[in-house]
Parts: structure tokens; C-alpha cells; sequence
């Protein structure tokens, strides 16, 4: 399935589609310009007033562009499935409700494309965030990264992600990671499930 031209999102996005299930409750931890938040609207949205996709972001122009590009290209019965707050991903248990099950929780890291490239996720928070995210997950849930390597810290990033993710006990959880083999600064990507 990693055949062609896909890019690293469009195969997490491969892989959330066998996870989701129509109605799920799932967290988009890095909201930046929309394109992960729109695919896991479209996948949870049922038409009825189950599920929900919590976004963040710690820039309000990433929440403005990830709003934009959901009333341009959702149905308006389905805004109101995603609720965005401005806020570090490490703090995500503030406003994820505690008494729903969540099936997955997408990270897609390092800076805003089109924005400040300064302004980039660091592997402390983004540890905490793991965290809380492990801790939030239902049994038979996903935590889905994507992480670039090519820019300066990208790479400790990811050897963060991979300490986190080896960190777990087997008995509960699951990890895969698929690097770009054909360009050495290319993305990976990191799957953790929840057994
Ligand atoms: N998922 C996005 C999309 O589909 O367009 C792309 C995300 S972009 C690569 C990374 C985003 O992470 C940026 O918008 C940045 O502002 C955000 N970010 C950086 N640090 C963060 C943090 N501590 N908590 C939440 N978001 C953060």
C-alpha cells in the first residue's frame, strides 16, 4: 500500500481508516492547516451526534487555517463534531472528557507548513504528550505519528518517540515504525496500539 507517490500522512491516513470506527471519539494533537483533523472528521462523522474530534494546536493561526478548511470542505451538520482549543498537546486530558473512550490520537509533528518554522513541537512536550495520550487511549486504540527527520532537532524528536513507544510493556501494547528508506531525510512514522 506504499506504493506510488503517497505521502507518510496519506499512509497514517491508510492505517486510522482500518482503526475508526463510524461514531469513535479521536484527538488530532498537532491541528496545523486541517488536512489530519478534515480525514478523521470524515472518518468518525455518522450523521448522528456521536463522536468527536479534539484538536489542538498552541498557534491560533493553525486553528483559524484548520477551521477554514473544514467549512470549506465539510458538510456545516458536521462542524460541530470538532472541538478545537488552543492549547499544548501535553495538557490534552484538560479537555478531553474523562469518561470517553478515545480510539486514536494523531500526532504529525515539527512545524506548521506556510508558517513559522521556528514555532516547531520539542521532544520534552511532545513526551508528556505521548503520555497523556497512552493514558487517554482505549484498549484497541492507535497512537499515530508522523515525524520528520530532515530539519534540525527532527531526528532527536523521533528518538524520543521511539524511547516512548519502547518504554511500554508488551503485555499491553504493540509499536511499528516505518522509515523512508529511498531519501535518508524523508518522514517516518511511529503506530502504537493499545491491546
Ligand atoms: N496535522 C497538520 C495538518 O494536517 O496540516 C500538520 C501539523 S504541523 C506539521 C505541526 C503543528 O504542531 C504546527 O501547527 C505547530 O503549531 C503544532 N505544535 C507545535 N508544538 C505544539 C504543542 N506543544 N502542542 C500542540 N501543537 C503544537
Amino acid at each position: 500500500f506504499i506504493a506510488g507517490k503517497r505521502k507518510a500522512t496519506e499512509v497514517a491516513h491508510l492505517i486510522w481508516k482500518n482503526i475508526i470506527l463510524r461514531g469513535d471519539t479521536v484527538v488530532d494533537a498537532t491541528c496545523g492547516n486541517g488536512y489530519d483533523t478534515m480525514a478523521l472528521l470524515k472518518l468518525i462523522a455518522d450523521g448522528s451526534t456521536r463522536g468527536r474530534v479534539y484538536g489542538l494546536d498552541i498557534q491560533k493561526s493553525a486553528l483559524e487555517n484548520t477551521s477554514y478548511l473544514l467549512r470549506e470542505s465539510v458538510d456545516e451538520d458536521r462542524w460541530d463534531l470538532v472541538k478545537l482549543s488552543l492549547l499544548c498537546h501535553s495538557r490534552m486530558e484538560d479537555i478531553v472528557p474523562k469518561d470517553i473512550p478515545v480510539r486514536l490520537i494523531a500526532f504529525n509533528l515539527g512545524y506548521l507548513p506556510g508558517g513559522n518554522k521556528t514555532i516547531i513541537t520539542k521532544p520534552h512536550t511532545t513526551m508528556s504528550a505521548l503520555q497523556a495520550a497512552s493514558r487517554l487511549l482505549m484498549s484497541g486504540g492507535l497512537i499515530s505519528v508522523v515525524v520528520y527527520v530532515g530539519h534540525s532537532g527532527g531526528r532527536e524528536e523521533f528518538e524520543t518517540v521511539l524511547s516512548f513507544a519502547s518504554g511500554l510493556s508488551v503485555e499491553s501494547w504493540s509499536s511499528f515504525k516505518f522509515e523512508t528508506v529511498s531519501r535518508p531525510s524523508g518522514p517516518a512514522l511511529v503506530f502504537i496500539l493499545k491491546k
